[in-house]
């Protein structure tokens, strides 16, 4: 294989390979505003410059292709001078924006003049004005005085959102972004422009000046919006979540994600709508309860139900864990067979890129946890027509808005005499309820979904519910009910009283009188593992942060359609 030397040591390369593309691979890092690895170069921005011998002028790593025996330098004293020089011109007339920029904290300029740059500027003229507010469409702002004029949002646009909606207009100093005349910058994936723009022109209208970077954690989870589970990360402050971005995983989601998913899938979890406290049924209205009431009151009306009489509707929106809890709870303890989940497709509504028609992150993996009509046992379907026959006199939903499912199912509440739901938020179900648990979401829980692909990935708590906070560890129930979201020990941060539904499941259980020994989530993957093949050896060090494929994925598609 032909090699090139960069910053005296050899590195293999393969035809085609820009000194960049090399370099990068290698873990060498050589400053870069415009190139991006799933962008077509432009090489217009002129940061990557490097110093290759026997060229006499620098070259930019980002398009100059290696040749067998090159040997470059990314540091020579030729090579930071023309960076610094670049950085000059740059900044000539970029804003002093940073104190009051989105960016600040994550900008390749910011960063870049700190590593690059002279620490002074020579330009003493006026600074060159441009907009400052533009509405690109209904997610991106456009600070044009910002812009380094990278193009990176320009080709984003044409060759992966397959959308050619942004240009550049003028010339020189002049030069800006525009939408073609007459459209916006709308399209699915639009927000992505704002991540990979090196800079703060274009910014997030969701989340604008909502928090400085470094006030906020940011905690590696998967997007609940589809069946892609793409890779996430949650950005939370004060316990309250203000964005998420895109986190790169080359086999799911690559460097992306959908504007759907990114602004519509964490809402609930801040919303006012939350429960925060079990609800218990008394003389017609949903009261607030404790959580030994409301699991004494369950176990006692379930054991006045005969198994036939009892369905159970698992979810595609809990975890692997939570459906696998559900289910052996259903087949070892209410010995009923009626237990299925409802599909979320969306017909048509799916692209090439990464959206799909099933709008929930764990169809497969909960059909896989045991979620499925069992022999002799009724579908969902099934389930609704015993419900209407008034052969099946209970219900529970985990998860999952039964009654919101179909404008019939109100007055079919009627015929339940017991009908138990766990949900986060306030819903169309818990109207009709008779117990109601606080289920903790996504975002606030341990666990995994399985993606359409059979990817196997993790999902990790980035809000702290009073269930989590540690040092309330080994605290009785009934001491645990004293708090809830008034319960307040780092400031102003509001704290739910939810639990995720496999814990909620294993208290029902132990209150059966049936040892569920699962103290954490993993407890219960670990069981799984060791009684389903599909999840044979998984544990959560092994899935880590990039997911792992279920080994069984194909013969699992013949089994199961998703
Ligand atoms: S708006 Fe951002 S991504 Fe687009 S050209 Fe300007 S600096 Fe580059
Ligand atoms: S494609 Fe699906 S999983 Fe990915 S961000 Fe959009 S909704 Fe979320």
């Amino acid at each position: 294989m032909p090699t090139v030397t960069i910053n005296n040591k050899q590195y293999e390369f393969n035809p085609g390979e820009t000194i960049i593309d090399v370099a990068e691979r290698n873990g060498i890092h050589i400053p870069h505003y415009c190139w991006h690895p799933r962008l077509s170069v432009s090489g217009n921005c002129r940061m990557c410059l490097v110093d290759v011998e026997k060229i006499p002028k620098l070259v930019i790593a980002c398009s100059t292709l290696c040749m067998e025996g090159m040997v470059v330098h990314v540091d020579s004293e030729k090579a930071v001078a023309g960076r610094e020089h670049v950085m000059e011109f740059l900044l000539i007339n970029h804003p002093l924006d940073c104190p009051i920029c989105d960016e600040a904290g994550e900008c390749k300029l910011q960063d870049y003049a700190y590593h690059h740059g002279t620490g002074e500027s020579r330009f003493t003229e006026e600074k060159n004005l441009k907009s400052k507010r533009v509405k690109l469409g209904p997610y991106v702002m456009f600070d044009a005085e910002r812009c380094i004029s990278c193009a990176r949002c320009i080709s984003f646009s044409k060759e992966i959102a397959q959308q050619d909606q942004l240009t550049f207009v003028q010339r020189g100093d002049r030069v800006t972004i525009e939408t073609f005349p007459g459209k916006e910058f709308d399209n699915p994936y639009s927000l992505n422009v704002v991540d990979i723009c090196p800079v703060g022109a274009l910014t997030n209208i969701d989340f604008r000046f909502k928090a400085r970077v470094w006030d906020m954690s940011a905690t590696s989870s998967i997007c609940p919006g589809c069946a892609r589970g793409c890779n996430i990360d949650i950005w939370v402050r004060n316990n309250e979540i203000l964005r998420l971005t895109p986190r790169f995983n080359e086999d799911v989601n690559d460097y992306w994600m959908c504007d759907n998913g990114r602004i519509n899938s964490f809402k609930h979890v801040n919303a006012e709508t939350r429960i925060d406290m079990p609800k218990i049924r008394k003389s017609g209205e949903l009261t607030t309860g404790g959580w030994d009431e409301a699991i004494s009151k369950t176990v006692s009306e379930l054991k006045r139900v005969k198994p036939s009489e009892i369905a159970v509707l698992g979810s595609a929106f809990a975890t692997v864990e939570d459906n696998y809890a559900l289910a052996k709870f259903t087949k070892n303890i209410l010995h009923t067979k009626n237990i299925d989940l409802v599909e979320h497709f969306i017909p048509g509504d799916e692209d090439e890129i990464l959206i799909r028609e099933d709008k929930t992150p764990n169809t497969l993996g909960a059909k896989l946890a045991g979620v499925v009509p069992q022999k002799n046992g009724l579908n969902f379907s099934q389930i609704v027509d015993g419900i209407k026959n008034k052969s099946i006199r209970c219900l529970i939903a985990m998860e999952e808005d039964f009654v919101s499912l179909s404008s019939d199912f109100v007055t079919l509440t009627e015929n339940l005499d017991l009908f138990i739901v766990f949900a986060a938020n306030h819903n169309e179900s818990t109207k009709y309820a008779h117990v109601v648990f606080p289920a903790a979401t996504f975002a606030e829980k341990n666990g995994i979904f399985v993606n359409f692909q059979g990817q196997v990935q993790r999902i990790k708590p980035a809000v702290m519910t009073v269930d989590m906070d540690r040092s309330l560890d080994g605290m009785s129930l009934s001491r645990l009910d004293k708090f809830g979201t008034e319960f307040d020990r780092w400031g102003k941060s509001k704290k739910i009283n939810s639990i995720s539904s496999w814990k909620i499941i294993t208290k029902l259980a132990n209150a059966f009188g049936v040892k569920f020994n699962f103290e954490t989530s993993e407890d219960v993957l670990i069981e799984l593992a060791e009684v389903n093949k599909d999840f044979k050896e998984l544990d959560y060090e092994k899935i880590g942060s990039a997911g792992v494929k279920l080994k069984s994925y194909k013969k699992v598609e013949e089994r199961i359609s998703v």
